[in-house]
């Protein structure tokens, strides 16, 4: 048996998907821990594009079982309109295939409301939020104000908590932001139209993992967003509201005495980000945007451009260290294939001084970025499947960056699809 988590070492969006979707092959198990349907994995495969948000990457193998763990902000909606979409896309989902946690918290219906009233509200203070409901859900959820999924298997006593919960909520959205009040009826329609459709999916998933565990089941946690968005140590405030580093996949997933072998870090081979906060490597002009034309760097969930600029060691090496990486997976390096020289941050100048340590959040707005320029390999690189058909260039590349966050790189990806990876 070993276990793997599949991270993000930076911002989000590194291409953890494609990662899960080519690694799924040597596992029986994929678990989603956390976050919930504000991040967006593009998987690209036999079944054609999907841009998943709620379902785990493991889903297109029929010998996987997917398993939404309790740390996941349980959109019902959401997550029922996904499964919708794939299944019409010929992906077949189960209850024997795709496994609901029933400690998972419910995100009510409010949630995705409270985040647009409240980006509202901070109008040029905005967090830069990507308005699914995540932060007013987790908030919730540790006040202890939402209700959770096994509740659905009990509509008496869930009904009766709903409402207390909805008089409660209503004081905020009336009061504070002078929007217009739930009702029960409301919650009815959101129970029937989506809730009861997820029901037949949900269960004990812990005791289903302890079983898989006991039988030497090799379990892959998939994580979303990345090391940088983690609510402790990450760039907080501008973080997400759960905790995305690899130490959180036990608790999130419903397998507390997990013990993780392997943690896969994913790191894209330039820096992108999406929303507010501070991004010290960011290009602007023409430079970022011919990056980001080149990488397609545009939200999968919301559409918008993604903010962009090279490779920065500095967060890199941090996301590295928080994540407790153990191998790499290098992605996207077929898009730097365009440049004649490739720029690297190597370090920080931070009041006065240059340093390599990523330092605290508030100290980020001061960094300025210091950049290395190494040589481009200026041709295609996308159908390079082993190690030694890369280019000198391409190679010295990653030997540098390895060195540099003092960790293997294993996979490096070359392009989006399942089979455009050199291991190594
Ligand atoms: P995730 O949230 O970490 O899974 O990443 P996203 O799905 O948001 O972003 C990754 C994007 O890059 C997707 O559109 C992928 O199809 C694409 N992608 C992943 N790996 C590669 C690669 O090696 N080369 C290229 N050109 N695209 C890639």
């Amino acid at each position: 048996m070993s276990n793997c988590a599949i991270v993000g070492i930076n911002w989000g969006d590194e291409g953890k998907g494609r990662m899960v979707d080519l690694l799924t092959q040597d596992y029986d198990v994929v678990v989603r821990y956390q976050g919930g349907g504000n991040a967006g994995h593009t998987v690209i495969n036999e079944f054609g594009k999907f841009a998943l948000h709620l379902l785990p990457s493991g889903i297109f193998r029929q010998n996987v079982v997917n398993i939404l763990g309790s740390g996941v902000a349980l959109d019902a909606e959401n997550l029922w309109k996904e499964m919708e979409q794939v299944q019409a896309q010929g992906v077949a989902l189960t209850p024997d295939t795709l496994k609901i946690s029933d400690r998972c918290s419910l995100l009510l219906p409010w949630h995705r409301e409270l985040d647009a009233l409240e980006e509202q509200r901070l109008q040029d203070k905005k967090y830069g939020s990507t308005k699914q409901g995540i932060a007013p859900f987790y908030s919730d959820k540790y006040q202890k104000k939402t209700i959770l999924a096994g509740d659905l298997f009990y509509p008496e006593r869930m009904e009766a908590h709903l409402q207390d919960l909805m008089e409660w909520k209503n004081l905020t959205i009336t009061k504070v932001y002078d929007a217009k009040p739930y009702t029960m009826d409301m919650l009815h329609a959101w129970i029937q139209e989506y809730c009861e459709k997820i029901k037949p999916y949900i269960c004990d998933t812990g005791a289903y993992l302890k079983q898989a565990q006991a039988e030497g089941k090799n379990i892959l946690f998939e994580a979303q967003l990345g090391a940088l968005r983690d609510l402790d140590y990450g760039i907080y405030p501008y973080t997400t509201s759960s905790n995305t580093i690899a130490a959180y996949a036990p608790i999130g997933s419903g397998l507390p005495s997990a013990k993780i072998d392997d943690v896969v870090g994913v790191v894209k081979a330039y820096s992108t980000c999406v929303g507010e906060g501070p991004f010290v490597c960011e290009w602007f002009g023409e430079e970022a945007e011919a990056l980001r034309e080149a990488g397609a760097e545009y939200g999968a969930k919301t559409g918008r451009p993604r903010r962009v600029g090279p490779l920065d060691i500095v967060a890199t090496k941090y996301g590295v260290a928080v994540q407790g990486a153990t191998n790499i997976a290098f992605t996207k390096l077929d898009v730097l294939s365009f440049m004649e020289k490739i720029p690297v941050c190597t370090h920080y100048e931070l009041h006065g001084k240059q340093t390599d340590e990523f330092p605290s959040p508030a100290a980020l707005d001061f960094a300025k970025p210091v950049f290395a320029y190494l040589d481009g390999w200026n041709c295609d690189i996308s159908h390079v499947r082993k190690w030694e058909d890369l280019p000198k260039q391409a190679q010295d590349y990653i030997l540098w960056v390895e060195e540099r966050i003092g960790c293997h790189i294993g996979y490096i990806s070359v392009g989006p699809e399942r089979d455009s990876i050199i291991i190594r």
